[in-house]
C-alpha cells in the first residue's frame, strides 16, 4: 500500500456509473461449494461498460473463486452468468454436477474476458512477442504480420516494447506482468479480470504494474480486480464490494466504503490494510 500511495500520480476518480451503458458482466445469486464447503452464498453483481469493479475482503473470502466464476474457470453450482447479455448455459451433469451445456459457448466467451493471475503465467519456452500473438494468431485466426504489429503496439503501451524478443526468465516481475497484461489485452477482450496482479511483486515493483492497470482504467476499458492495494482501489474504482465468508458485506463508491463504511466488519479489515 506505501509503495502504491508513493507512486500514485495526481489523484484520479473514477467517473461515476454511467447507468445508460450496456451491461458487460452480471453474476445473479452465485453458489459455489467446493464439496460440502460453500464458499460463494449467492452473490449478485453487474459491470456496465467503462465500471471498474474492486473486490476487497479478507483472506478466503472468496473473491478468486467468484472472479473465476465470471468465466468460468469455476462452475457456479446455481445462479446465472450473462457476459455482454448473453446467458452462459448451464446444466446439470450425470453425478449431479453444474456444468457448461455448450463448451463451444464458454470457449467463445472466454476469448471476450482477458485474465491476469497473481503468477504471471507466460510461456516460458515462447518471446514475449510470441507470448502475446499465439492466441490471437490460433485462437482468433488473426494473420500473423497484424498480431505482430499489434503485439508491438501493446508492448509499447505498457513500456515494455525492447523485450519482445526476451524470455520472460530474462524479464523483472513487473515487467513479466505487465507483459502479462498485454497478452490479455491482445485478445480484445471486453472486460478485463485481474486477481491480485501485484501480490507476488517485490514492493518497488508494485507501482509499474498499477500504473498501467490505472492508463487501463482512465481509457474506458471494463474491469473487475482483486487487490490489496486501498488507495490504488479509491482511485481508479467505480465501485467496490466487499465480500465476507461468501457473501457481499457491503458495496458501493470507493469514497463511501474505504473511509466510511457503514459494516464493522469493513471498518476492522480497513484498520488492518490502510
Ligand atoms: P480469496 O481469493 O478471497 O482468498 P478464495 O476464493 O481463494 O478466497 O477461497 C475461498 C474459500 O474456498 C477458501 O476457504 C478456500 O480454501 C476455498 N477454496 C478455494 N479454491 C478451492 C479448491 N479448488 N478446492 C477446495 N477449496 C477451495
Ligand atoms: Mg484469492
Amino acid at each position: 500500500c506505501i509503495s502504491a500511495l508513493a507512486d500514485a500520480s495526481p489523484v484520479h476518480r473514477h467517473p461515476p456509473p454511467n447507468p445508460a451503458a450496456p451491461l458487460a458482466v452480471e453474476l445473479e445469486d452465485i453458489h459455489k461449494s467446493y464439496g460440502p464447503l460453500e464458499v460463494i452464498k449467492g452473490v449478485s453483481l453487474s459491470a456496465r461498460e467503462g465500471d471498474v469493479i474492486t473486490l476487497i475482503g479478507s483472506s478466503g473470502s472468496g473473491k478468486s473463486t467468484l472472479l473465476r466464476c465470471i468465466n468460468l474457470l469455476e462452475i457456479p453450482n446455481s445462479g446465472a452468468i450473462r457476459i455482454s447479455g448473453e446467458t452462459i448455459g448451464l446444466k446439470t451433469g450425470r453425478l449431479g454436477r453444474t456444468e457448461p451445456a455448450d463448451h463451444k459457448q464458454v470457449e467463445r466467451l472466454r476469448t471476450r474476458l482477458g485474465m491476469v493471475f497473481q503468477s504471471f503465467n507466460l510461456w516460458s519456452h515462447m518471446t514475449i512477442l510470441q507470448n502475446i500473438i499465439e492466441a490471437p494468431v490460433h485462437v482468433l485466426g488473426v494473420p500473423k504480420a497484424e498480431a505482430i504489429d499489434h503485439a508491438r503496439m501493446l508492448l509499447d503501451k505498457v513500456g515494455i516494447l525492447s523485450k519482445a524478443d526476451s524470455y520472460p526468465v530474462q524479464l523483472s516481475g513487473g515487467q513479466q506482468q505487465r507483459a502479462a497484461i498485454a497478452r490479455a489485452l491482445a485478445m480484445q477482450p471486453k472486460v478485463m479480470l485481474f486477481d491480485e496482479p501485484t501480490s507476488a511483486l517485490d514492493p518497488e515493483l508494485v507501482g509499474e504494474v498499477l500504473r498501467v492497470i490505472r492508463q487501463l482504467a482512465e481509457e474506458g476499458n471494463t474491469m473487475v480486480l482483486v487487490t490489496h492495494e486501498m488507495a490504488f482501489a479509491r482511485e481508479v474504482s467505480s465501485e467496490v464490494v466487499f465480500l465476507h465468508q461468501g457473501r457481499i458485506e457491503e458495496q458501493g463508491h470507493p469514497d463511501k466504503v474505504l473511509t466510511n463504511p457503514d459494516s464493522e466488519r469493513v471498518r476492522q479489515f480497513l484498520s488492518r490494510h490502510l
